[in-house]
């Protein structure tokens, strides 16, 4: 556009475009030519051999690669990297090394592995399922993708990665990588969130995906997705597909796949009640299983009473001094929290009269197993750090 040249002249010029967002190639006498057709057979050809010698394999959850391994790993990777995840997956194996010590064990002490990984819902389905799997299947994870996805948490792409990564069988993935390689190759306008988008994107990984050496097909794709053709500055140059890729061919690699609609989130704001003795110790309430940092501990939010009061109330005494600490913003998917702690800092010991399920007196010397939303941890650092402990 801009330069009077009217791409829209047909049907063929508009596939050239990114119809949902800015146009960068947009005349018709600078078109570029075809990208080259590739059938599915060499398309995994390409990819294959890319992965003999780029491919990562020396990923913690590549080493014996159990359904189990495969499925913590898989369920770790949602929404967050690699180098994030090493160190929570490994951590993870060793304390929890199979479904039945997993099913066994606290939701505390799955949360407290999760803290600081972000996405509680994972953890806390995660730790459903193995219970649904030891008690309905034997320990065993299931094998096929219809069963696995009837599990909690567990999606058709996590169930195709468990089947083919792990069991070697034929099924088709479609992890954000994969949705973004696939984008730009194909030119697939639209957000992925989208029903049709999503629709044409699988249809595609179908017809893409080899029967043979599938299990190193899908993780190339990941791969190409994680270390190429990465969010915002592809590497095409170094890509197996550069010749056969449409968003390549058109300049246009960064407009694929397309944005999420943007909406303004809401604004809510809460202050933060942190009664703390002078032992160190500071009182947190366990959250209700669901909602926002379901199942995790956090501090009392401040009700329509003042501090002082919640204290008396709670606590039997006033604090010998209320401090506000300055407030900080932490943004959920859905909206923004505006948080404003506030230090009660208390001359008893911990009171008996709050020893009920769900509150727990921290002691920040010893640190409980227990899970902690990101602000909340942080919070008990900065704590930890003013009463020297
Ligand atoms: S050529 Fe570039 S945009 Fe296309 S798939 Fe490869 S890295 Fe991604």
């Amino acid at each position: 556009m801009g330069k009077g040249y009217d791409y829209r002249t047909n049907r063929d010029e508009i596939h050239w475009h990114n119809q949902g967002a800015r146009v960068r190639l947009c005349a018709v006498n600078k078109r570029p030519p075809p990208a080259k057709k590739l059938a599915p057979p060499e398309f995994a050809r390409k990819v294959l051999a890319w992965y003999d010698q780029h491919g990562r394999k020396d990923l913690p959850w590549q080493q014996n690669p159990t359904p189990y391994r495969v499925w913590v790993s898989e369920i770790m990777l949602q929404q967050t990297q690699v180098g994030t995840v090493i160190p929570y997956f490994e951590r993870f194996i060793v304390d929890f090394p199979s479904v039945a010590v997993l099913a066994a064990a606290s939701e505390d002490a799955v949360l407290s592995r999760w803290t600081g990984l972000g996405y509680y819902a994972r953890a806390r389905n995660l730790h459903r399922a193995a219970k649904l799997i030891a008690d309905e299947h034997g320990g065993q994870l299931p094998d096929t993708v219809a069963e696995l996805t009837s599990l909690p948490g567990i999606g058709r792409s996590t169930a195709g990665a468990i089947v083919s990564l792990a069991g070697k069988r034929y099924a088709v993935i479609l992890d954000g990588n994969v949705k973004r390689v696939l984008a730009r190759f194909a030119a697939i306008e639209g957000w992925p969130g989208h029903t049709q988008t999503l629709k044409q994107l699988w249809a595609l990984a179908e017809e893409l995906t080899p029967r043979a050496r599938v299990g190193n097909y899908n993780q190339a794709m990941m791969d190409l997705g994680a270390t190429l053709c990465t969010r915002s500055r592809p590497d095409c140059q170094r890509c197996p597909l550069v010749d056969a890729c449409q968003a390549h061919q058109i300049g246009a690699q960064t407009d694929f796949p397309g944005k999420k609609p943007r909406k303004t989130l809401p604004v809510r704001s809460v202050s933060l009640l942190m009664p703390v003795t002078q032992a160190g110790e500071v009182l947190l309430e366990k959250r209700p299983p669901v909602g926002v940092w379901g199942g995790l501990y956090s501090f009392f939010e401040q009700d329509k009473r003042s501090a002082g009061e919640w204290c008396l109330d709670n606590l039997g005494a006033l604090p010998a001094s209320i401090e506000q600490w300055p407030g900080f913003r932490h943004t959920f998917s859905h909206y923004h929290l505006d948080i404003t702690p506030i230090l009660l800092r208390l001359e008893q010991t911990a009171p008996q009269s709050v020893a009920e399920a769900g509150k727990l007196w921290y002691n920040m010397r010893q640190r409980p197993d227990v899970g902690l939303a990101a602000p909340v941890q942080k919070l008990l650092e900065r704590l930890a750090l003013a009463y020297n402990v």
